[in-house]
């Protein structure tokens, strides 16, 4: 059986099947969203077309509720993972403690080690490895460098250690 209908947007006349009855169609003349009337296929004895109406309504408000709860589910679990990132902290402050040593350099050139012929340079290296702890040691470099000796005023060649450590 067709129903006939007017399209409430352009007035057209339109024609379905009424197994289509209060779905959504697109206007063939005007191309806007209309709601066929009617009553939906197989409800005879089923309220009409607003009973029907209010029927659905539910269905949409409770699939709306859901989506609501998943989005409230969210902070609930922010709770926890909160915890999470609060917990390795305390770590973290033990190794901010350690970081206030800064990175320091020390330079100690051969030349500058000894003293009236006697050479110290080694002692001198030793002792202060030993002043900043081997924990405490990033690196040692040999450097080499050129200088003017006081004495002979002849530039001579010598050498040193570019300590870093913390400290
Ligand atoms: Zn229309």
């Amino acid at each position: 059986m067709d129903l006939s209908f007017k399209c409430p947007k352009c007035g057209q006349e339109l024609e379905v099947d009424d197994s289509g009855a209060g779905e959504e169609i697109e206007c063939p003349a005007c191309n806007q969203t209309i709601r066929i009337p009617g009553t939906p296929p197989g409800a005879g004895e089923a309220p009409p077309a607003t009973g029907w109406a209010s029927l659905s309504a539910p269905v949409i408000a409770s699939s709306a509720a859901a989506k609501v709860k998943m989005h409230l589910s969210v902070p609930v679990h922010d709770g926890p993972s909160d915890n999470l990132i609060a917990k390795p902290l305390s770590p973290l402050d033990v190794t901010a403690k350690e970081t206030d040593r800064q990175l320091r350099v020390k330079c100690i050139r051969h030349v500058d080690c000894v003293e009236v012929g006697h050479d110290r340079f080694d002692e001198t290296v030793t002792k202060f490895l030993g002043k900043i702890g081997e924990q405490h040691l990033v690196s040692i470099t040999t450097i080499s460098f050129s200088h003017i000796d006081v004495a002979s005023q002849k530039l001579l060649n010598d050498y040193g250690v570019m300590i870093v450590y913390r400290g």
